[in-house]
């Protein structure tokens, strides 16, 4: 008899984002007149940009000879792309980071997922709530994780971020073995200082544990002083492992490419206690299930890091970021509080004690808005909803007037 992986019935039936396009599409079918506004799933929504555009077609006019096709490429990502990360994103920051350190992969999603088959299975975790869903859940999967009761799963460590500890995680009281980070943080745009996460490093070295950075927002910061990668910090390489995107760095959400940084000095102790190099462990699991991002995809990545590359998707963030203080303005002039959107893509907002999906059906129905209920993140986001900048100026505008006439019944587009 073949039979199932009992942890899927701990799973919550259904993904955040499927719940919500149902809704959206109930309304729309019961008001078929109706505009709807996107602001809710974090899609980017312009396009590639010319640079980026440039080198795809260089590496499928490659394809299309024979004296320059490429077959199978190297699991890990070529050369080419390993190099000019980490030279880029990290030794011309200061970090010490080499190319066979980078592990180039089809986004952060899948490693940020399967990082978490190198452990074993009876480790501590510790998860940011509210945070990325993937983190949770691909544990859940995997049997680390107990029954789902009131809202919380038995067996991990929920780190609350509240308004009360400015939406950053504090170091848990009980010992943990892996420690989940996102910063910039989906959904709730927090970022960490150097100092901040200089306690994190601190406690991952004494407790010999190790944590899984999810920087995959780190093009969005704005202040020059806060960190884009873990590795700015003094010792991190020894206990940090980082997960970068081209997703919504340089549109790259249907394209698909991202990596992971697994520095050599990284550690993770066998039953015996024994050090075992983390960096052969995800090579040896890179090189058995993946085959490589398709050769154009990498020619696309590396021409982001081009001079022309480099300041087309800086405009493109840079008009994102103006969607950003649009929206952030806005809530604030409703009387809402909020955090995010200063150096993130992502504005946590306050419901004023309202469950977040009430308010989410309530910009839906009323200003036919779509948002992201925080529920979805953790229990920690009830009360709370995501707006994303990922739309034109245009709607970005047009979806903050709507919600204005709507909470206030007044509009400024007169
Ligand atoms: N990590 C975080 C925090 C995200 O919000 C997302 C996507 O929304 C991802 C990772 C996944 O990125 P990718 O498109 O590279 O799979």
């Amino acid at each position: 008899m073949i039979r199932a992986n009992d942890n899927y019935n701990k799973l919550k039936a259904s993904y955040l984002f499927s719940d919500i396009a149902k809704k959206v599409d109930e309304y729309q079918q019961k008001n078929p007149g109706a505009q709807i506004i996107r602001l809710g799933i974090g899609d980017v929504t312009r396009a590639l940009v010319p640079a980026v555009i440039k080198g795809f077609h260089q590496g499928v006019d490659e394809m299309a000879n024979d004296a320059t096709f490429r077959g199978y490429g190297p699991e890990q990502g070529y050369d080419f792309l390993r190099q000019t990360i980490a030279k880029n994103d990290f030794q011309d920051r200061g970090a010490d980071i080499s190319a066979d350190e980078i592990f180039v992969s089809d986004g952060a999603k899948c490693d940020t997922g399967n990082f978490q088959e190198l452990f074993a299975t009876d480790i501590k975790l510790a998860i940011p709530d509210p945070v990325y869903p993937v983190y949770l859940d691909t544990n859940v999967m995997a049997g680390r994780t107990g029954e789902f009761e009131d809202g919380r799963y038995n067996g991990i460590v929920y780190m609350d971020c509240l308004k009360e500890n400015n939406f950053l995680p504090r170091l848990p009281d009980e010992s943990v073995d892996l420690i989940y980070l996102c910063f910039p943080n989906n959904p709730t745009g927090s970022t960490a200082t150097k100092a901040e996460l200089k306690v994190w490093v601190d406690y991952a070295k004494e407790n010999k544990a190790l944590i899984l950075f999810d920087a995959a927002y780190e093009a969005f910061i704005r202040e020059e002083t806060l960190p884009r990668s873990i590795y700015e910090i003094e010792g991190a390489k020894e206990v940090a492992v980082e997960f970068r995107s081209f997703s919504k760095t340089a549109g790259f959400t249907g394209t698909r490419c991202g990596f992971t940084v697994v520095p050599k000095e990284c550690m993770v102790f066998n039953s015996k206690g024994e050090k075992i190099s983390l960096h052969a462990m995800w090579n040896r699991r890179h090189t058995t299930k993946f085959n490589g991002v398709s050769y154009p995809v990498q020619k696309a990545a590396q021409a982001v890091y081009s001079e022309e590359g480099k300041v087309q998707v800086k405009q493109q963030i840079d008009d994102y970021m103006n969607n950003a203080d649009i929206i952030r303005k806005t809530v604030a002039s409703l009387g809402f509080d909020y955090v995010g959107g200063k150096n993130s893509p992502y504005i946590w907002v306050d419901a004023k004690d309202r469950d977040s999906w009430d308010f989410f059906d309530l910009l839906l129905t009323k200003a036919g808005v779509v948002c992201t209920p925080g529920a979805g993140f953790g229990k920690c986001g009830r009360q709370y909803i995501r707006i994303s900048a990922f739309n034109s100026l245009e709607n970005v505008i047009l979806a903050m007037d709507k919600l204005k006439e709507a909470l206030t019944g007044r509009s400024s587009a007169k």
